[in-house]
């Protein structure tokens, strides 16, 4: 069971239409591994020869690059710090190179959480920027955070939209403020970044689960008046260009946050 995300890509719809979710299912595409080839081999070496000649270089170059990337915004980031010390906090501590992996992953992702492993994913082929790899880490460490405060089930699907609607309203849409507040009518801006989250939320949960967009529309619209006012532990919306990310991060002192 892999957790999945694209928090760059836009999904097209779901390609089934019906297929329920059974947790006792151990078909693993289901819960996302074939995106994630690196997840199903049983240790790291080249499949092939040929694969080591022929690609191995450039990916040991990309995981090397998206490393340097992850260890320079966990030292850096506000927000990456702000969520690490939460984690710690919450007794989930990070250990960046037991929790935090670069891999090879499917074109149409770029991140993911998988909670057996309590990791998270970056994808080092379509994370490539830095603000990318930024905003993948955030996006994950609220699934990581919220597995770890509730135990979360990601084979219940309402489970599963609560903490996409958090990381979409924490990590995704409050960084399209810009966009939201060109709109002409400040009475919209409330409802923009609720329909930002919603389908932000929406192209994660399809991207995670092969089922219907109606299903996964429903799950959304269910659990979204109880999650979208959840804002642990970044307690406020954080706005591009704005103060927010430096006074979310000191005001994690003040909610007992370790951001060493
Ligand atoms: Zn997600």
């Amino acid at each position: 069971m892999t957790f999945i995300d694209n928090p760059d890509e836009p999904k097209p719809e779901s390609k089934t239409t019906d297929k329920k979710i059974n947790s006792t299912q151990e078909d693993l595409s289901q819960w996302g591994y074939d995106l994630y080839p690196d997840r199903r081999k049983p240790n790291n070496e080249p499949k092939s020869i040929s694969g080591f000649l022929a690609g191995k270089g450039k990916e040991n170059i990309d995981k090397i690059k998206c490393e340097r990337s992850v260890y320079k915004c966990v030292k850096q980031s506000p927000l990456v710090k702000l969520m690490m010390g939460a984690l710690k906090a919450s007794g989930c501590g990070i250990d960046i190179r037991r929790h935090i992996s670069c891999e090879e992953c499917a074109p149409s992702v770029s991140g993911g959480y998988d909670p057996i492993m309590n990791q998270v994913v970056i994808c080092q082929n379509t994370a490539r920027k830095e603000g990318t790899i930024q905003s993948v880490l955030i996006h994950e460490m609220i699934h990581m955070f919220d597995y770890c405060r509730n135990n979360l089930d990601f084979r219940n699907i309402d489970h599963l939209a609560c903490t996409e609607i958090r990381a979409a309203n924490l990590a995704h849409c409050s960084f399209m403020s810009a966009w939201i507040n060109g709109d002409a009518s400040p009475f919209n801006i409330k409802e923009a970044h609720q329909n930002c989250v919603k389908s932000k939320a929406l192209s994660s949960v399809l991207a995670a689960r092969n089922i219907s967009k109606l299903e996964a529309i429903d799950a959304i619209e269910r659990v979204f008046p109880k999650c979208y006012p959840d804002l642990e532990p970044i307690g406020r919306r954080i706005r591009r260009n704005s103060l927010d990310m430096e006074k979310a991060f000191e005001e994690g002192y003040y909610y007992g946050f370790d951001q060493s």
